[in-house]
């Protein structure tokens, strides 16, 4: 890590890789609010330097990623990033090419997303209102469904054969289910669901059943359920709040995280991070959501993803107040009803971002005017 403290001042270096679609839009968003309350509150410093790694740039060069490009991001303190996608670039390729080529060598092994309903935006829910629908979906990042094992013979021929093998190790499953056991423990309620499909998936399932069980017995103040990952869905819409925090493997909290920013209202909310939780690489934050080609240089991109990973990633590198700080006047900004169109409102992606500023200066400034 390479954040430095002056007199007291931290301050971070901060890689951001805009990308695809509404990415470039929204992180200049995230990166214009985070100038903002640096400013304001002058705890802390905060520099970006950019990086061009699009799917552009691999229709140009081959590859999205330039020879010694992870090497470049180890010298940084944490990654902002925004969405990788393009129409005429394959998806597996995009993703494999971008984010995962990232995350995965970077042992960014835990994908944290907290949902919840903010103030001044609806659930589709009728009966979920602020404070019913409160959770942090932890991920498991590195394995899993999305191992990139198995492969495809006689391609194309009517035999044609493919293999897309899920891999379970006992390390990965312990990491996952200790940094889960840990979330749920720094929470309020203490309240961790194990999402699994043990009855059909009798191998690698049944093993993480057994690892959350063994986990579980160093966190007996955490008080921890097993769902099914088919019921769960039903769970999540019946009884949000019976829910608080969850951890379910790469393919089912892939899926169940889309589902839980809907209920919260929109997926321009919903925050992600890459953690590596041993903290020996940097991790790496973005708005859930992909590059939604549909709105792209419309101006009316949703920044609030961005601002709530701006303020998990805030809060990540240790300034928890900031991060604090910055959600709230979020939060007030929807509140006020200064929306975009997906959360029903009629405000753009600029008007949102001044909003935010303006709140900041409002409400964080030290400053007699
Ligand atoms: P990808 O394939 O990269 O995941 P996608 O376009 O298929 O991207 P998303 O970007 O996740 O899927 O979103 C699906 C739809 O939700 C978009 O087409 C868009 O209409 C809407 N959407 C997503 N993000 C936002 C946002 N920040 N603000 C407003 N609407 C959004």
């Amino acid at each position: 890590m390479s954040s430095s403290k002056v007199a007291g001042k931290a301050s971070y270096k901060i890689a951001s890789i805009p990308a695809d679609g509404i990415g470039p839009e929204v992180i200049a968003a995230g990166i214009t609010v985070l100038q903002k309350l640096a400013a304001t509150l002058k705890t802390f410093d905060i520099e970006f330097e950019h990086f061009d790694w699009d799917s552009a740039y691999y229709k140009k060069h081959g590859q999205y990623i330039p020879d010694g490009g992870l090497d470049r991001l180890k010298a940084f303190d944490a990654i902002l990033f925004g969405a990788v996608g393009a129409p005429d670039v394959p998806d597996h390729i995009s993703l494999w090419g971008l984010r995962l080529a990232i995350c995965q060598p970077l042992q960014q092994f835990a994908n944290v997303r907290p949902t919840k309903v903010f103030r001044g935006t609806q659930s589709p829910l009728r009966k979920c209102s602020t404070g019913d629908l409160d959770w942090v979906i932890v991920r498991e990042n590195s394995e899993g469904e999305y191992a990139g094992q198995g492969g495809r013979s006689h391609v194309g021929k009517p035999w044609e054969v493919c293999t897309e093998t899920a891999i379970f190790t006992r390390h990965g499953v312990e990491r996952i289910m200790k940094f889960a056991f840990e979330t749920a423990q720094s929470r309020p309620r203490k309240l961790l669901t194990v999402v699994t499909k043990s009855n059909a998936q009798r191998n690698g399932l049944v093993m993480w059943d057994e690892v959350a069980a063994e986990v579980a017995k160093g966190f007996p103040d955490v008080t921890f359920d097993k769902m099914l990952v088919d019921a769960m869905t039903t769970r999540m819409v019946l009884k949000p709040e019976s829910l608080d925090t969850i951890v379910a493997t790469n393919l089912h909290a892939d899926i169940l995280s889309d589902l839980a920013a809907a209920l919260a209202g929109s997926i321009g909310i919903a925050p992600t991070s890459n953690l590596d939780p041993t903290r020996e690489n940097p991790s790496m934050f973005e708005p859930i959501h992909g590059s939604a080609f549909d709105i792209t240089g419309k101006g009316v991109a949703n920044p609030v993803a961005t601002f709530w990973t701006a303020s998990e990633m805030l809060a990540w590198l240790g300034e928890k107040e900031a991060a604090k700080q910055l959600l709230d006047c979020v939060e007030s900004v929807c509140e006020k009803g200064i929306v975009t169109a997906d959360l029903g409102g009629k405000a753009t992606t600029v008007e949102v971002t001044n909003a935010v500023c303006k709140e900041i200066e409002e409400t964080l400034s030290t400053e007699k005017a």
